[in-house]
């Protein structure tokens, strides 16, 4: 067999001749040497070959173990002489050509060491409970190979497929790209930002309250351990900006994913190619997604055989305004106004240092906004802080403090807490904002504090009152949100905050994340909604579940493989009152395993089975 294989220039006549079985016992004692296996060379359902170049000097042994439609590919090795040449990827492109000639589909392999060098020939590294079972039980995965060693696929391409497309490079988005690769299948990841991880990068100064155990994806981690990662120690609380720089920024360049992420890739509509929301039909579940990216002021058309929508909550944030929409003279005074976290004690620092800031929120944004403003205010004398809240004090949720299994979250609650208990920042507790103007240079913010009308005086303002999902590119398929919560309805009695102040939430997956369109799924931050609950951790579980979905392996899709700490702070019990105005239970049910409690039917048990969010809103 000759070979002219790409991407070596053809006219050069590199060759793959099958190797005859007299030539085994030299092939194993070379493989030996080389310290890779070869006791089973001989056994049926084996091919191997001699590479030679275009003087026919041997350049490199390979060779394939053939399990139904999948190829192991074994055996590879390129005499030192002859090594740096290219012949190594030469050679493994001529037998995947020759494997595929014999109606070969996906290459699987397994490496000690080489793992860097397959990255760049498209394998992709793959969890190894991924592996299909012909390819684990080869005597390679089983017991030939180290159980440490590197499972690699690469997928064969499968003309007319279309990729899944991914809205949105964060953390989650990112993810599921890896979980979708190691299913061989083809992710397309459009990035609005100019950047990966752009909205991680705006709280880019805020320290997680989530050590790095928890922080990153099974399939990530796998596809950067093989090219030469090392996992940062579990125990250790990054920042944002560290979240970026040792996890995501790495994951988006390696082999595997930077040349399937577009950045400056806005996604502003989505819809089924030919159908409308309206329109019915028997094509409509078959026909392709269709979506429209804008791109340095042009629309592109990208058809996706699924859509994968991570694009988080962080640009939506809501309003100060207590009714929902921004008050009254809100957007007027944006100029005086931060929505999320900004950094005072950094870029933002000139405009808090020595002025009054009221923080409206009562989530972990909130308390760590609060934090850093206390602190400014201990080098910048003049600075005062207010903090609004919309419920009275004695409401308000800072936390399971020491009984959180997050201790950082626990820490920052109880920090907030003692903030405002000894007076370092004035709360208004409750405090509903109506209006807001610009007077003499600062802002006139009027409401009604307890009841009566009040106006408070503050230079500026940093709105931390959580984030709610952008649906506006979403109107053209057919999404199921709940109406309050705006997650999907099999997952918002899990986190709406209306029934549980426990954050707490059941493992779930693609069968609570689906919606009538078949293959549309929104995923991490967004599929929560309104719901100021999310980890990454939970956000992980559900692109895996989806990726294994869509890979047609429904087992896993509906296998939980997620345990997230607990918060501490599961204790309200508001009746069952909620869930049936919300039609989540009938009239007659009430919640049976927990005395009536609302926490049941959201999955709120502190006990072996729960797993809890967190509040970051
Ligand atoms: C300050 C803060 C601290 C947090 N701390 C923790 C923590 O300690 N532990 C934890 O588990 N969780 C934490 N979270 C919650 C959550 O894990 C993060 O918000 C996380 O970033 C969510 O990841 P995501 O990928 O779903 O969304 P994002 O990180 O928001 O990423 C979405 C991406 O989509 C892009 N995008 C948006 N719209 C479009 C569009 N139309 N087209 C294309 N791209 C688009 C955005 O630019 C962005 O890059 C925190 C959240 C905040 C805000």
């Amino acid at each position: 067999m000759s070979d002219c294989a790409p991407p070596s220039p053809c006219g050069k006549q590199y060759a793959l001749r099958p190797l005859q079985s007299e030539a085994l016992p030299a092939l194993a004692a070379a493989l030996r040497a080389a310290g890779l296996p070869a006791d089973d060379l001989a056994e049926p359902g084996r091919s191997f070959f001699t590479w030679h170049d275009a003087s026919g000097s041997l350049r490199g042994h390979g060779g394939w173990e053939r399990h139904g439609s999948a190829v192991l590919l074994r055996s590879l090795l390129v005499p030192a002489d002859a090594r740096g040449q290219g012949h190594g990827r030469r050679m493994v492109e001529a037998l995947l050509a020759a494997a595929r000639a014999e109606g070969a589909e996906d290459a699987w392999l397994l490496t000690t060491d080489a793992a860097p060098f397959f990255a760049r020939l498209g394998f992709v590294a793959t969890p190894r409970e991924l592996a299909p079972p012909p390819i684990a039980a080869t005597r390679q995965f089983a017991g030939l190979c180290p159980a440490d060693a590197t499972l690699m696929r690469r997928a064969s391409p499968r003309p007319g497929t279309l990729p899944v497309a991914v809205i949105g490079a964060g953390p989650i988005g990112l993810a599921a790209a890896a979980q979708l690769l190691s299913h061989g299948i083809e992710p397309l990841v459009l990035e609005a930002g100019s950047e990966i991880g752009s909205a991680v990068r705006a709280w880019g100064h805020v320290r997680m309250f989530s050590p790095w155990g928890f922080n990153t994806d099974t399939a990530a981690r796998t596809l950067l351990t093989a090219e030469g990662w090392t996992a940062p120690d579990p125990d250790v609380f990054p920042t944002g900006a560290e979240l970026v720089e040792r996890y995501l920024a790495p994951l988006a360049t390696s082999s595997a994913l930077r040349d399937r992420i577009r950045t400056g890739a806005r996604v502003i509509g989505v819809a089924r190619q030919d159908f409308g929301r309206l329109r019915d039909g028997d094509g409509r579940d078959a026909a392709p997604f269709l979506l429209h990216v804008e791109t340095a002021g042009s629309v592109e058309a990208i058809a996706a055989r699924a859509v994968i929508d991570c694009s988080g909550t962080w640009h939506a944030p809501n309003p100060a305004g207590s009714h929902g929409m921004p008050a009254p003279g809100e957007p007027a005074a944006a100029d005086r106004i931060a929505y999320g976290i900004p950094d005072v004690l950094g870029a933002a620092r000139a405009a808090h240092a020595g002025r009054t800031t009221l923080v409206v929120g009562a989530g972990h944004s909130a308390m760590n906004a609060v934090l850093d403003l206390v602190e400014l205010a201990r080098a910048e004398p003049g600075t005062r802080i207010l903090w609004a809240f919309r419920r009275p004090l004695g409401a308000v949720n800072f936390g399971g403090g020491a009984r959180d299994a997050l201790a950082q979250r626990g820490v920052l609650g109880a920090r907030a807490q003692a903030l405002v208990e000894n007076g370092a920042v004035m709360a208004l507790a409750p405090f509903l904002i109506d209006g807001i103007t610009e007077a003499e240079g600062a802002l006139a913010i009027t409401g009604r504090q307890d009841g009566r009308a009040a106006t408070v005086r503050a230079d500026r303002m940093i709105v931390a009152t959580g984030f709610r999902p952008d649906l506006s590119f979403l109107r053209e398929v057919r999404v199921a949100l709940d109406p309050a919560v705006e997650a999907t309805p099999a997952l918002a009695p899990l986190i709406d905050p209306n029934l549980h102040s426990c954050g707490t939430v059941r493992p779930h997956g693609e069968a609570e994340l689906r919606h009538p369109e078949a293959g549309f799924y929104i995923a991490g931050m967004k599929s929560y909604g309104r719901a100021p609950t999310f980890l990454l951790a939970t956000g992980h579980e559900q692109v895996r579940s989806i990726a294994a979905f869509l890979a047609g392996d429904v087992e896993a899709a509906r296998r939980v493989e997620l345990v997230l700490p607990e918060t501490g702070v599961c204790s309200t019990d508001r009746g069952n009152g909620v869930l049936r105005d919300r039609g989540f239970i009938g009239a007659d049910e009430i919640s049976p395993n927990m005395g009536g409690s609302r926490q049941a039917q959201s999955g709120c048990r502190v006990g072996t089975a729960a797993v809890t969010g967190s509040t970051c809103g």
